[in-house]
């Protein structure tokens, strides 16, 4: 009888501790009670009325007009022509490189010069799929923040404007690329011309990169001199074949971002801490699709994220890959299901079946729903103040309550902390410190995975920061 009654006065005592808590802390524990109850997934914060007036801005049309006008170029192979006669009659990747200029430069003329318009040129190879030194470009438009300390802090969208047919060398046949990769580089450059209208603390680049399919040359080169210059960029967003292929299986309603685990770039000291505390789960760039997921229930873009907590798909790699091996945090978006059929192919019929990626099976509303959802991460991610830095669990003793530390970040008023089930997929909870930089909370950190936010007065969140232990 005793016995069966110790269980008991385990959870009579636990509940008069937790009624003292509530004297001393009354809103962690509502809120730990409320979440308990809730165990929903965390937004990125409250609907920004600039954003939602920019997302309705993005036009499927222009998409359109852009994914077209880079397939009139036939091919964009990276070893195709860029001389000056072959850039006047409009053939070639020269042609496109200069109208992905004029393009970025005339959104600027829009916006009185608010962008600068830059190339990133090097000369690469001979190499494997290269067979010949070529030059190549990436092309890039800069919105600098407006805020002198904020500004150093980057936020960048990418796609790769060359193409290929069925065979890399091949640089005189078509290679429409119309999805692989027009719609990603057609999402650069919407977002340009959409979020330029607008003003942020942070700095937002968009970029197109050449040599993706001769093997992730361009991007390769600028995540290289980004860290070479020390550039601190906290996401970049890689869209490639975003152009949700007219297939008959194909679900139009959601869009697949790919996120490293363990990071490419992690130290053997990092992998250790990984191993020790189950920290497979939680590279930066799994926090950005996590944040990512949190922007589609804030925003209304058309499209919803589908998590895949792996870095790319089987057999294939993208340019999101050469940022994470720099140790940049980045992702990849992509359509939800690939016709391969209309990729990396001769434009042909054989048996009757089409084969080529032509503009007719690209879906330009789900390129505009992905620009949207893309346009909404940037605008979040460079409206919020920085990540904390330092932010550290206390683990000097045994205990069940968890204190978590922060450094003050630049331009917060508050601070937030998330914490999930180490099984689950997205934070679950959330409890503001105020603007507190330390938070006591009766929970074990045996038992869930937290991280730390900062947000602005008006609610915008930066990306969530995982502890790391401190003795
Ligand atoms: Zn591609």
């Amino acid at each position: 009888m005793i016995l069966k009654l110790h269980p008991y006065a385990d959870v009579f005592l636990r509940t008069l501790v937790a009624c003292l808590r509530n004297i001393v802390q009354p809103t962690i524990l509502a809120a730990l009670t409320i979440g308990a109850l809730a165990q929903q997934a965390i937004d990125t914060g409250p609907s920004d009325p600039r954003i939602v007036s920019a997302l309705k801005q993005v036009s499927p049309a222009r998409i359109q007009a852009s994914i077209e006008k880079l397939v009139g170029f036939q091919t964009r192979s990276t070893l195709s022509a860029q001389d000056a006669p072959s850039i006047a009659a409009g053939h070639g990747i020269g042609a496109a490189r200069e109208w992905i200029k004029s393009e970025f430069e005339s959104y600027s003329h829009d916006c009185g010069g608010c962008l600068e318009v830059k190339t990133d040129t090097f000369t690469e190879g001979p190499a494997d799929r290269i067979p010949e030194p070529t030059e190549i470009t990436n092309v890039y438009a800069v919105l600098k923040g407006t805020d002198p300390e904020s500004a150093k802090r980057i936020v960048l969208v990418t796609g790769h404007y060359d193409s290929r047919n069925s065979d890399t060398l091949n640089i005189t046949d078509p290679a429409p690329g119309a999805n692989d990769d027009g719609s990603g580089t057609a999402v650069s450059l919407e977002c340009a011309r959409v979020l330029s209208k607008l003003r942020f603390p942070a700095t937002i680049i968009f970029l197109t990169v050449a040599g993706e399919e001769q093997g992730l040359n361009g991007s390769r080169h600028f995540a290289q001199m980004a860290k070479t210059q020390g550039w601190d960029i906290e996401a970049v967003l890689n869209n490639d074949i975003v152009g949700g292929d007219r297939s008959p299986l194909q679900d139009a309603t959601v869009v697949r971002v790919f996120s490293e685990g363990v990071p490419l770039a992690a130290a053997d000291t990092d992998l250790r801490l990984i191993r020790n505390l189950g920290g497979e789960s939680d590279s930066a760039s799994r926090e950005i699709a996590r944040y990512i997921a949190g922007v589609a229930r804030t925003y209304d873009s058309g499209v919803k994220p589908m998590l895949v907590f792996r870095l790319d798909r089987y057999l294939r790699g993208g340019d999101h890959s050469a940022f994470n091996r720099e140790g940049y945090a980045a992702v990849r978006f992509t359509e939800f299901r690939e016709d391969y059929n209309h990729q990396h192919q001769n434009v042909r019929t054989e048996n009757g079946v089409e084969y080529g990626d032509l503009p007719k099976f690209v879906n330009f509303d789900y390129v505009a729903a992905v620009a949207r959802l893309n346009a909404a991460t940037l605008a979040s991610l460079a409206s919020a103040p920085a990540p904390p830095a330092k932010v550290h669990l206390l683990t000097r003793e045994l205990q069940n309550d968890s204190t978590l530390t922060w450094d003050p970040s630049p331009g917060a008023s508050t601070y937030e902390v998330l914490w999930r089930t180490t099984t689950s997929a997205e934070w679950e909870h959330a409890q503001s410190a105020g603007n507190a930089t330390r938070i006591t909370l009766p929970l074990s950190k045996d038992n869930v995975i937290f991280a730390v936010v900062a947000a602005d007065k008006a609610g915008h969140r930066s990306l969530p920061v995982v502890p790391t232990p401190e003795r």
